[in-house]
C-alpha cells in the first residue's frame, strides 16, 4: 500500500521555529502545507481587514523563506476534501486552537470529516491551555512543564518535499478578497519581526517594563508588543518564555544593581505569559462565555444583553464611545489612538471597557466586538474573559471601576497624550461630557452591589471560582492589596477569590 500524503494545516501558528506539526511532517516524506482563508472568519464580527493583512504578510514571509504554503479560500471541510481527492491525504497535522465559536464549530466539522474518510488528525498544544481539563488544581504545574519542555528546532524549508507538479498560486491581496483598506499604522507582521521584537525587548526595551506599562505615553515602547505575534503564532509562547527566563537568569547573576532591577522588570513580564493561558483556559473550558455572562445572575442587567433592547440614547452613547467623542478626554484619546494603531496598553483597555460598562451602563458584547476589530492582537480567550472581568459580570473578581479623570491625572498629567489624539480638547469644538462621572459610578456600584449581595449570586460565585478561578499567586492581583500596589501575600491568597468589594481606580 502506498503511504498517503501528510497535510500540515497552519492556523494561528505562522512560523518555522518551535512548530510541532511542521517538525513532525518532515518525518513523513511527502507533505503539503496549507493555510485556509475561511469565509466564516472573514464574515465573523471580530474580524477586521488588518487581521487578514497581518496573516497574509506572515504567510508571504514563510513562502519567501522557501516553505511552499498552499493558500486556499473556502470552508475548511471543502478545501480539505478537494486536497484529499487530489493528493491522497491520510494524515492531518495542526496545532490545537482555542478560538471563537465559528472556529469551534469548524473544528467539529473537520473531526467528522476525518472520521468519515479515515484521515488521522493529530492536534498538538502550542500554549499552556489544556483540553478537557477536569480541574484547575495542578494547572499551573502543567503550564510550567509545557513551557519548560525543549523548544523544537527551526524547520528547514530547503529539505521540504512536496508532491510533484504542485503549483502555488499568488497570494490573494486583502482587496482581492473584497476587503476595504484598514488605514492604520500597524506593527510589522511575520516571524522575523516577531523575533526582532522579542530580542530588542529583552536586550533593553523591557528595562523599565513595570513602570512603563500603565501610561499610554510610555507603554507603546516599554511593553513587549508581542501580543499580535502570540495571537497569530509568529512566535511560540514557549520561545518567549524560555528566552525571558534565560535573560532573567543572566541579569540576576550580574553584580550591577541596574541589571538586577532589569531582571525584576522581566519577572513581571514573565508572569503575564502565564495570564495569557490562564484567561484562554476559561474560554476553552466554557466556550459560551463569548456570548453570555459568566455569572448568570447578571443576565438582563444592562441594555444590549439578551432580551434587553438598547434605547436610542444607548445607541448614541455607544457610537460616541466608538468614535472617541464622549467629551471625556482620556477615553477619547485612548479610543482614537487605538483606532489608528491597533494597540493600546492593558490599563487603558480596561478603562475603555469600564467606561462602557459602568459609566454608560452597556452590556459588554457589542463593545467587545467593536474592540476585537480594533485590537490587532485579538485573542478570543483573553478578550472575552477580560471584557467580562472589566464589566463586573464574572461573579468572582473585585469590581474595578476606572475614573478617566484619575487615569489622566495619574498617567498623562500634562495632557501630552490627550492633546496628541484630541487636538481640539481645550477648544469650543470639543463636546461636553456625555455623563456625569461621579453620579454614573455611584449608580453602577449600587446596582451591582444589590445584585451581588443576593444569596443566589454568592452561591453562583463559589461555583464559578471552582471552575475558573486561579489556584496560585502570580496571576492578576485583584484584591485590596493590589490596589495599594502590593501582591496579595503568596501563596495562600487566591487572586480571584469570590467577590470582595469595589475599587475605584
Ligand atoms: C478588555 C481587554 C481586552 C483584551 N483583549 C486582548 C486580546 O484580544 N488579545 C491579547 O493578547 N490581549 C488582550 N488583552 C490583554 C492586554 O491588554 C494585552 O495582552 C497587552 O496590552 C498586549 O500588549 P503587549 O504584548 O505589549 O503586553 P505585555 O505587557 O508585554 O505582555 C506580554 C504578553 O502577556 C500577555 N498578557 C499581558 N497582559 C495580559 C492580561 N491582562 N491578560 C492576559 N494576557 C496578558 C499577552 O500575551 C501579552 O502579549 C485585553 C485586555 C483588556 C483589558
Amino acid at each position: 500500500m502506498t503511504p498517503g500524503t501528510t497535510l500540515v494545516w497552519l492556523k494561528r501558528d505562522l512560523r518555522l521555529a518551535d512548530h510541532a506539526p511542521l517538525h513532525e511532517a518532515q518525518r513523513h516524506g511527502r507533505a503539503l502545507v496549507l493555510f485556509i482563508i475561511e469565509p466564516e472568519w472573514l464574515a465573523s464580527p471580530e474580524c477586521d481587514p488588518m487581521h487578514v493583512g497581518f496573516v497574509l504578510e506572515s504567510v508571504a514571509e514563510l513562502r519567501a523563506r522557501g516553505l511552499p504554503v498552499l493558500v486556499r479560500e473556502g470552508p475548511a471541510v471543502n478545501v480539505l476534501e478537494t486536497l484529499r481527492q487530489a493528493h491522497g491525504v491520510t494524515r492531518l497535522l495542526s496545532h490545537e486552537e482555542t478560538g471563537p465559536g465559528w472556529s469551534y464549530a469548524r473544528d467539529r466539522a473537520v473531526t467528522a470529516w476525518c472520521r468519515q474518510h479515515g484521515v488521522a488528525w493529530t492536534e498538538t498544544p502550542q500554549t499552556g491551555v489544556v483540553r478537557r481539563l477536569r480541574s484547575r488544581l495542578g494547572w499551573a504545574g502543567r503550564w510550567q512543564a509545557r513551557m519548560d519542555a525543549p523548544a523544537l528546532p527551526v524547520v528547514d524549508p530547503a529539505s521540504w518535499s512536496t508532491p510533484p507538479g504542485l503549483l502555488l498560486a499568488d497570494l490573494p491581496t486583502p482587496s482581492a478578497l473584497g476587503l476595504p483598506p484598514h488605514g492604520r499604522t500597524l506593527q510589522p507582521a511575520g516571524e522575523a519581526a516577531a523575533q526582532r521584537t522579542l530580542h530588542d525587548f529583552l536586550a533593553g526595551r523591557g528595562r523599565d517594563y513595570r513602570r512603563a506599562l500603565s501610561s499610554p505615553l510610555s507603554a507603546a515602547e516599554g511593553c513587549s508588543r508581542l501580543s499580535p505575534h502570540l495571537a497569530f503564532g509568529t512566535l511560540s509562547l514557549r520561545t518567549v518564555h524560555q528566552a525571558t527566563e534565560a535573560r532573567i537568569a543572566a541579569l540576576a547573576a550580574d553584580a550591577q544593581a541596574e541589571e538586577r532591577s532589569f531582571a525584576h522588570a522581566l519577572r513581571g513580564f514573565a508572569g503575564r505569559l502565564r495570564w495569557h493561558c490562564h484567561f484562554m483556559q476559561k474560554l476553552e473550558d466554557e466556550p459560551a462565555i463569548e456570548f453570555r455572562n459568566f455569572a448568570r445572575s447578571a443576565d438582563g442587567l444592562r441594555p444590549g444583553d439578551d432580551g434587553v433592547p438598547m434605547s436610542a440614547l444607548d445607541q448614541e452613547r455607544l457610537a460616541a464611545w466608538q468614535e472617541g467623542r464622549t467629551g471625556h478626554p482620556m477615553v477619547d484619546a485612548c479610543m482614537r489612538s487605538l483606532r489608528a494603531t491597533g494597540w493600546l496598553n492593558f490599563r487603558m483597555r480596561a478603562m475603555l471597557v469600564s467606561f462602557a460598562a459602568y459609566h454608560l451602563w452597556l452590556h459588554w458584547r457589542e463593545p467587545g466586538l467593536f474592540l476585537a476589530r480594533q485590537f490587532l492582537d485579538f485573542e478570543a480567550g483573553i478578550h472575552w474573559s477580560q471584557m467580562q472581568m472589566q464589566s463586573g459580570t464574572t461573579g468572582i473578581n473585585t469590581l474595578r471601576m476606572y475614573s478617566p479623570t484619575k487615569q489622566m491625572r495619574d498617567h498623562d498629567p500634562d495632557g501630552v497624550f490627550v492633546r496628541r489624539w484630541v487636538p481640539e480638547w481645550d477648544s469650543d469644538a470639543y463636546p461636553a461630557p456625555i455623563v456625569d462621572e461621579r453620579a454614573a459610578l455611584t449608580a453602577a456600584r449600587e446596582r451591582l452591589w444589590a445584585l451581588r449581595d443576593t444569596r443566589d449570586a454568592r452561591a453562583e460565585a463559589d461555583t464559578i471560582q471552582q471552575r475558573h478561578g486561579s489556584r496560585r499567586s502570580g496571576l492578576p492581583p485583584s484584591g485590596p492589596a493590589a490596589r495599594r500596589g502590593r501582591r496579595p501575600a503568596a501563596p495562600a491568597k487566591m487572586p480571584e477569590a469570590p467577590f470582595q468589594g469595589t475599587l475605584f481606580d
